[in-house]
């Protein structure tokens, strides 16, 4: 990874959501930023002014001398700044014709049109942040939920780097011992260093697996839990739905080609995110006919990590409800035993004869005992994790599929001095190990993975 301050072109975007807005920001960056944006902006020299300041004045077609718009813009002279470059941020009025024509005209004075992610890239490629806190900047960028948005944030921090890079020291210290003793094969130290090759593997594998441990929530909190509501009709599907959307605030995302059934709908109860599926097929209840029924809830539970299965407690099981508890059973599920005002013809011993899950009494209508789902949720995917919020996390796949190769590595390892393999060999397993931590933080990462990592970025960040 290059530590230096490496000098590229300067590159600009618009940085803020295309569309109509109260404002717009474009934002340059590299060397030439300041003079590019000086060369458009009339109302004080910007090569002349103090890093890190604001100014007022209007952007002008230097050819025509139009005005194209009026502008507050600042100027941030590297290495102070996200990329490490000069930075220069032009906030303009909102709305598309505005703004782009403002980034047309950087682009005729100098600038070149940046990549997705081109911003985050030049971060990391001058060493302001490494792999898991770019990763982490996109996690922030699309973060459906306030919790997976703390998250990040904490990842941004340097979390997982942290920790990755002292796995990484103490391979790297073994490794180092170990070319000693190579270089002096007088010293014979070939026991000892084995056994010492073999604890390092041990102790480094057990961190790993910790990390590893934690992919699984990091995921959760990344995506939303995906969560299938169902039942059979009338039982109190939309009313459960109701209460998650209106006591906490529903994120609506309409995937743009997608029909209406991919409809998907976040919610945070007691911070953990889920991510609803198929609400649509709830939400259509006043259409008797459209209400879900077993065929529809059968397509989401086989996306869900979480199953919610309601049953109208106050009437007998129905046959309805049989089949919706026997192709529910090999899921993770939560059984709500619903209408508990109006009397119990379930009982909790009844279903429990039948399933382990957990049963929760309650009325939806009179917001009884709503609470306990939270803690059965937090019982069935967040139990012997402490405090999450604080807590380093491995939140994405490319993370832990490397943590997994790294740990499969030490393993060589273990196995290699319990076989009496040359240490020079094991040593080959050990220096895998430390490479794919690298791979991690971006530290031995090929510049292939790379470059793909940043295109998945948005335009402007
Ligand atoms: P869905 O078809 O599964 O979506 O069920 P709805 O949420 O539309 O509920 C069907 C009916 O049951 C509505 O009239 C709700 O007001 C009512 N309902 C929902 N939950 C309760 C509850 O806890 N107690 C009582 N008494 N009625 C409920």
């Amino acid at each position: 990874m290059a530590q230096v301050l490496t000098q590229f072109d300067t590159i600009a975007a618009i940085s803020t959501p295309i569309g109509e807005g109260g404002i717009s920001i474009v934002r340059l960056s590299g060397e030439d930023a300041i003079e590019i944006a000086n060369k458009v902006f009339k109302g004080k020299d910007l090569e002349q002014v103090a890093t890190h300041t604001i100014h007022y004045g209007h952007i002008i077609d230097p050819e025509t001398k139009k005005v194209v718009d009026e502008a507050m813009v600042s100027v941030m002279k590297g290495p102070k700044t996200f990329t490490r470059e000069d930075v220069v941020e032009i906030n303009c009025h909102g709305g598309m014709v505005v703004t782009n024509e403002i980034l047309q005209l950087l682009l005729a004075n100098g600038a070149r049109m940046a990549d997705p992610g081109e911003y985050t890239k030049r971060a990391f490629m001058n060493g302001r942040i490494d792999l898991t806190q770019a990763e982490s900047v996109m996690d922030i960028i699309r973060a459906k939920t306030d919790k997976s948005r703390e998250i990040a944030m904490n990842q941004l921090k340097g979390g997982l780097l942290g920790q990755i890079r002292e796995l990484r020291q103490n391979l790297l210290d073994t490794m180092a011992q170990e070319e000693v003793n190579i270089d002096y094969p007088e010293y014979d130290m070939d026991d000892m260093t084995g056994n010492q090759m073999k604890e390092v593997a041990q102790q480094v594998s057990k961190k790993i697996e910790k990390l590893l441990l934690t992919a699984q929530e990091g995921k959760i909190m990344r995506n939303g839990l995906a969560t299938a509501i169902v039942g059979r009709p009338n039982v109190g599907k939309s009313s459960l739905l109701n209460y998650l959307t209106q006591d906490e605030k529903a994120i609506v995302t309409d995937i743009a080609g997608t029909t209406r059934d991919t409809l998907e709908e976040y919610v945070s109860i007691k911070n953990i995110p889920l991510k609803l599926i198929d609400t649509a097929g709830i939400h259509e209840t006043e259409d008797k006919v459209e209400k879900i029924g077993v065929e529809r809830s059968k397509k989401a539970v086989q996306d869900a990590d979480l199953v919610l299965l309601l049953l109208d407690g106050s009437r007998e099981l129905s046959d309805e409800d049989k089949e919706l508890l026997d192709f529910t059973k090999f899921k993770k599920r939560i059984i709500i035993l619903n209408k508990s005002d109006l009397g119990s013809k379930i009982t909790r011993e009844m279903i429990q004869k039948i399933t382990d899950s957990p049963v929760i009494m309650t009325s939806i209508l009179e917001r009884n005992n709503l609470d306990s789902l939270a803690t059965e949720i937090e019982k069935m995917f967040f139990s012997g994790l402490e405090n999450s919020a604080n807590q380093v996390m491995v939140t994405n796949q490319r993370q832990a599929g490397l943590l997994q190769k790294a740990r499969q590595s030490l393993q060589e390892v273990i196995t290699g001095v319990d076989s009496s393999m040359p240490l020079d060999l094991v040593q080959i397993d050990l220096k895998d190990a430390w490479d794919t931590l690298g791979e991690i933080t971006g530290e031995s990462t090929p510049d292939e993975l790379i470059t793909e990592l940043f295109s998945q970025f948005c335009l402007g960040k």
